[in-house]
């Protein structure tokens, strides 16, 4: 019976043992599992995903690898012995659950990675996008990319994957993404909001750029500005054909008139502006024109010159003091040639009148300016030849035109009070090879 009873005891202490023995291992099993998952689950939840809208769904559970050469390495262990097979096939389970990854397409530029897109559809908008010319031209010839562009499907893993742009958002980073550097030197005239217009920036950041800008109240010409203007990362040469109708200006003729002096012109008939029609091969880089060859000229109307007829007379003016006549009949002399008090060196001498007194020339001549300049207003020369010339400034009103002959004592302009003049009054000059002379060197006042 204790025997009996014994043996029942151990057979089943022997069952238990064998059910022990096959569980203990399923629970470790089962513990791994869960400890693997978990992991996974965490570092999923934990990758940052943008645009995951369209990311999820291209999410895949299959092994995928970053790059061929840890693929191929893995393949080559694989055939060393069954013991490493089975270690990296663990090993490509555990990558694949950590590192989940997803289908993209890269835009490549001269071999680095610029830009990635959803899929294969963005991708070739973006081709055809860069391979059309956004300008208005009638016939492109070519379109052409200075950089070597390409995309590529690729997998990456979820945690290196930083988000897809859209087409918009690619066109808008390749067409400004770059930035040209350009040296600018001011020149007279420049303004900072001008110069900003010309290069696509803004008051704000050329001062940004050029910070010692921001204490100076005036621009020095010759000092040299920085300029980052936005550039395209990828450049497109565009060639187009474009026509045009060209206006062609008339060239002026002359006939030599012995009877006309030297300086004199006349026209004898007016010409008229001929048009041409005009194809020319023009290189766009970036949208801007960068090279012109003309291809085809055509002559719709030949331009007609202009005659004049040109004095090759020489003047008749033989330099005595006596030849010269005052140009004003009635007058009161205010400043005389020479130094004054206040007002610096006077070149002529200023003869007071009511505005509008007739001005008559000193001596025959050709008049040499017949217009507004700056201090002397409305201002004529005359030439006399042999270096000797009259100024009448501060007119109201100019009679003649330049080139015209005049005679000794024509009417040539009426007096003013045009330019510097502080009152009614004619400024009345002799040079003589350039130099200012005392007029009463020539004629009494
Ligand atoms: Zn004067």
């Amino acid at each position: 019976m204790k025997v009996y009873q014994k043996r029942r005891f151990y057979r089943r202490l022997h069952k238990v043992g064998l059910t022990l023995a096959a569980l203990v291992p399923a629970l470790v099993i089962l513990l791994i599992w869960v400890v693997i998952i978990g992991v996974d689950k965490s570092i999923a939840d934990a990758t940052p995903l943008q645009s995951t809208q369209s990311v999820e769904q291209s999410i895949t559970k299959d092994v995928q690898f970053e790059d061929k050469q840890v693929e191929d390495e893995i393949i080559d262990h694989a055939k060393c012995s069954l013991d490493t097979m089975y270690y990296l096939s663990n090993l490509v389970t555990r990558r694949d659950l950590l590192y989940p990854s997803i289908d993209v397409v890269v835009l490549y530029v001269d071999g680095e990675a610029l830009l990635t897109v959803k899929d294969r559809a963005v991708a070739d908008r973006i081709v055809e996008h860069l391979k059309t010319y956004q300008g208005d031209a009638s016939k492109v010839t070519s379109v052409e990319l200075e950089q070597d562009v390409f995309f590529k499907e690729k997998h990456i893993a979820v945690a290196q994957f930083e988000g897809c742009s859209d087409f918009d958002g690619a066109v808008e980073y390749i067409q400004n993404g770059g930035i040209e550097v350009v040296t600018y030197t001011i020149a007279k005239g420049d303004t900072l909001s001008e110069i900003a217009s010309q290069y696509d920036s803004s008051v704000e950041r050329l001062i940004a750029d050029n910070p010692y800008l921001a204490s100076k109240k005036y621009l020095t010409i010759g000092d040299q500005l920085v300029i980052n203007r936005p550039e395209p990362l990828i450049t497109q040469y565009v060639t187009v054909l474009e026509s045009r109708v060209e206006q062609l200006a008339p060239s002026e003729e002359y006939i030599d008139n012995e009877a006309l002096y030297i300086g004199e012109k006349q026209l004898v008939s007016e010409g008229k502006p001929g048009e041409m029609f005009l194809t020319e091969e023009v290189v766009y880089r970036n949208g801007r024109a960068v090279d012109r060859v003309v291809q085809s000229e055509e002559i719709l109307a030949e331009a007609v010159d202009d005659i004049y007829q040109r004095g090759v007379k020489p003047l008749p003016v033989q330099l005595a003091e006596s030849t010269l006549v005052r140009p004003v009949t009635a007058y009161r002399v205010t400043s005389r040639f020479g130094p004054r008090a206040h007002l610096g060196y006077h070149y002529g001498i200023d003869l007071k009148m009511p505005i509008g007194t007739p001005v008559y020339a000193s001596e025959a001549g050709v008049i040499k300016t017949a217009g507004y300049r700056g201090g002397y207003g409305n201002l004529v020369v005359i030439d006399h030849g042999a270096g000797l010339e009259t100024y009448y400034a501060h007119n109201s009103q100019l009679l003649v035109c330049a080139g015209e002959y005049v005679e000794k004592g024509q009417k040539i302009c009426l007096s003013g009070n045009s330019g510097n003049s502080t009152g009614p009054h004619l400024h009345f000059e002799i040079k003589l090879n350039n130099v200012s002379v005392n007029p009463e060197k020539y004629l009494p006042f």
